[in-house]
């Protein structure tokens, strides 16, 4: 069986994120969407948060676990029997930080690999930040239906505008 990991901050997950799950989840038996911790991000949304919105938008897809790990990439991969890390790419931009990732990655586990996804032209822009960004600025739920899965947004809205 081959095994996937698809990591990331997810803060919040979006549909850019959700393509590439969809992607992903059709090349692999099974797809380990896991929420990480990013060391050089504050996340605004805690770890609980981000889990269960990602289980939320992503409960359709059969062969799609979600999870959450402090640990390092490399040493959950191996625990989980991964060989494969998901990454989107979208501009020249996430290159080289990427590239410098998967070295790193399999510098330590050299049983795992990345496969980079590039990101579908209608999200190329899209990033978790732009749209907390758009939250903020009161983008109307309409036009937020764009970026962010339905089924999260009123959440989301919620919390940005009126933080716990
Ligand atoms: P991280 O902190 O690990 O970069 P993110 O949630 O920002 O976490 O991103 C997780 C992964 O999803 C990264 O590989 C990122 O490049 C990718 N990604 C983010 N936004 C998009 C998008 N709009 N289209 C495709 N891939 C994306």
């Amino acid at each position: 069986m081959n095994i996937a990991i698809y990591p990331g901050t997810f803060d919040p997950i979006t549909l850019g994120h959700l393509n590439i799950i969809k992607r992903a989840s059709r090349a692999f038996d099974k797809l380990i969407v896991c929420v990480m911790v990013n060391k050089s991000k504050t996340p605004v949304f805690s770890s609980q948060e981000r889990l269960e919105q990602v289980r939320k938008v992503t409960e359709r897809f059969e062969n799609v676990e979600v999870d959450f790990s402090e640990k390092m990439l490399a040493e959950y991969a191996r625990d989980r029997n991964a060989t494969i890390v998901v990454r989107g790419l979208r501009a020249l931009s996430d290159f080289e930080k990427e590239c410098q990732m998967a070295l790193i990655n399999r510098k330590i586990n050299p049983n795992l690999d990345t496969l980079f996804l590039a990101a579908s032209e209608k999200y190329t822009y899209l990033s978790s930040s732009a749209v907390r960004e758009m939250v903020q600025f009161g983008v109307h739920i309409d036009d937020l239906r764009e970026f962010m899965p339905r089924e999260i947004i009123d959440e989301v809205v919620e919390r940005i505008l009126h933080r716990r």
